[in-house]
C-alpha cells in the first residue's frame, strides 16, 4: 500500500537542523501517526512521503518555506518580566511556554533585562533548514472518523 491522500501513516523520524544538531527523534518511543493529505505535518515532509510504503527509509532536507517558515522580525517582542514565573532564571536561547490572550505559545528567550524580557515568538524551528531521516512503519486506510476529524487516531496519533 502506497502513501497517498486518506491513508493513515506511521513513521519513525530523526530530525536534525543545518548545524547537524539533533532536534528530536521518535526512535525511543512510538512512531508518529498522521493522516496524509490533511496538513498534519509540514508540507516538505508530507510531499516527500507520497508513494512510499512500509519499510521505506529515506532522508529529506527541507527549506524553511516548506517547513516552519522564515523568521518574522515582527515576532520579536519585549515583554514585562512579571509575565514570567521565574524571570531571573531565564537564559538566552531557552524555549519556554508563555500564556497569552491567544493561548499558550512557545517563545525563545533572547535577552533578560531587569524589567523586561526580549523574546522571539517565531516557532523555534522557523528559519531553519531541517533534515528528516524517515522510516515508514505502517500505512493503512484512514477511517471515516479520521477523515472527518482531519487527523489520525490511535497510538502516535490524536488520542481523544
Ligand atoms: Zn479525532
Amino acid at each position: 500500500m502506497n502513501i497517498q491522500d486518506r491513508k493513515a501513516v506511521s513513521f519513525h523520524y530523526t530530525l536534525t537542523n543545518q548545524d547537524g544538531k539533533q532536534i528530536e527523534t521518535t526512535r525511543d518511543k512510538e512512531p508518529m501517526t498522521y493522516l496524509h493529505g490533511a496538513y498534519n505535518i509540514i508540507p516538505g515532509l508530507e510531499s516527500a512521503m507520497v508513494g512510499r510504503s512500509v519499510g521505506d527509509e529515506f532522508q529529506v532536507t527541507i527549506e524553511p518555506a516548506d517547513a516552519y517558515g522564515e523568521k518574522d522580525e515582527a515576532k520579536f517582542q519585549r515583554i514585562s518580566s512579571k509575565h514570567f514565573r521565574l524571570p531571573k532564571k531565564l537564559k538566552p536561547g531557552q524555549v519556554v511556554g508563555l500564556q497569552t490572550k491567544k493561548g499558550p505559545v512557545r517563545v525563545t528567550i533572547i535577552k533578560v533585562g531587569r524589567f523586561n524580557v526580549d523574546v522571539d515568538t517565531n516557532h523555534p524551528l522557523a528559519g531553519q533548514v531541517l533534515t528528516f531521516e524517515v522510516e515508514v512503519s505502517a500505512v493503512r486506510d484512514a477511517t471515516k472518523e479520521e477523515i472527518a476529524h482531519g487527523h489520525a487516531h490511535g497510538p502516535g496519533g490524536v488520542d481523544h
